[in-house]
């Protein structure tokens, strides 16, 4: 059989994913630290996990609704008013997604036909461009900037768009360069969204990850809610990534379009998981966010050391204020970004990944997650010093 020819020519356009290639290697190697993988090093609270345990026992193995539990809809929309002021969301628009990562692939599918356009950042994270290839549609890249804090202004945005523009990303705090949009830098961004009716996703997966200023969601901003879908979920505050939970929440018409995709292909979301959910936000509320709040202690207290390890070893970095990685530039030492990961890797057993990964403008950048424990960061930064000594 000529499996060449059998598999589809849109998937054959996409290139594999550069943080799983470089992971790959480091498995292979012994002693490797690495500030690589960008999940937290937290277990999952114990409350949550006690609350699945329990739904075993209780036999509760069957699907749900392909909403998802009406409690965790509703519990869902009480998170979002307690810590982001987005208030008045009927349960109907809200449901429940494999990790964020289906409610992004779920948003570009219910919304993209062939040629159209969707805006996205770059660097940015993996997923999106080839959720938007595989419908046929084409991925207009902004390059955002050191210099600019990677941040979009209006004027980029209004550059970008044409009159095949459908949506924008915005995925904020971002992955890979940790920079925030605050509510000022938003502000600027709704009145050319507004002009030309583009639609939002919003990735606000690390809404809880910020340092210095809270999170702000465009759909806060009048005129934007009905113009954005939110996609968030429970891997990075709740350190839940392996229970593969996620949420949308949006217009009505745009809420049933993605379930109406979901519904046919996951069914619901884990029901086990689910349950786990409901008690991830009762807790919180319950305790004031004690968990998240003592994970983000942490983050705060190693973000701080590794910007400062960085300057001091002579790698001139953004002092990024969002989810729990730094990008660094290591523009100077004459090698590629690709190179210079190797390099690391290789001699030092340091894992970071090339900026590149995030697509071409991650060139002279290495994304450096500090998701780990101060201990390996105090060893990455000796070996990583020893290694930027030669340049
Ligand atoms: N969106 C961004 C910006 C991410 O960085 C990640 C994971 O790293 C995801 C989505 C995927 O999250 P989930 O585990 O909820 O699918």
């Amino acid at each position: 059989m000529n499996y060449n020819k059998l598999i589809s020519e849109r998937l054959k356009r996409i290139p594999p994913s550069g943080i799983r290639r470089f992971f790959d290697i480091a498995a292979e190697m012994k002693n490797v630290i690495t500030l690589g993988i960008g999940e937290p090093d937290f277990v999952t609270p114990k409350p949550v996990c006690d609350a699945a345990l329990a739904a075993i026992q209780a036999e509760e193995t069957h699907y749900t609704s392909n909403h998802g539990i009406p409690e965790l809809r509703e519990l869902i929309l009480e998170y979002l008013e307690a810590r982001f002021g987005l208030n008045g969301y009927k349960t109907e628009q809200a449901f429940v997604t494999v990790g964020v990562s289906e409610g992004i692939d779920l948003a570009i599918r219910a919304i993209t036909e062939p040629g159209d356009e969707i805006i996205m950042p770059e660097p940015t994270y993996v997923s999106y461009m080839p959720s938007v290839l595989l419908q046929g549609g084409v991925p207009v890249t902004i390059k955002t900037t050191a210099d600019n804090d990677f941040k979009l202004t209006r004027a980029m945005v209004e550059d970008a768009i044409t009159d095949r523009t459908k949506a924008i990303i915005l995925p904020f705090p971002n992955n890979p360069t940790g920079a925030i949009m605050t509510r000022e830098d938003l502000a600027e961004l709704v009145p050319a969204l507004n002009k030309r009716d583009i639609f939002v996703l919003s990735d606000e997966i690390y809404a809880e990850l910020t340092y210095g200023s809270k999170h702000c969601s465009i759909a806060e901003f009048p005129g934007m809610r009905e113009r954005t879908v939110i996609l968030s979920g429970f891997s990075k505050a709740f350190a839940m990534t392996g229970w593969r939970l996620g949420f949308a929440v949006g217009p009505q018409e745009i809420i049933d379009a993605m379930v109406k995709i979901h519904q046919f292909t996951m069914l619901c979301a884990p029901t086990l998981s689910q349950i786990a959910g409901i008690e991830a936000i009762k807790d919180a509320l319950k305790t004031d966010f004690a968990d998240v709040n003592s994970m983000m202690a942490q983050y705060a207290r190693r973000r701080v050391f590794l910007l400062d390890a960085f300057r001091e070893m002579g790698l001139s970095c953004f002092d990024s204020r969002g989810a729990f990685y730094l990008f660094p530039s290591i523009k100077h030492t004459g090698l590629t970004s690709e190179e210079f990961c190797e390099k690391l890797l290789i001699e030092k057993q340091v894992a970071a990944v090339p900026g590149t990964a995030f697509g071409k403008s991650g060139e002279g950048f290495i994304r450096c997650c500090y998701a780990t424990s101060m201990e390996n960061l105090e060893e990455a930064v000796d070996r990583m010093s020893d290694f930027m000594r030669r340049f």
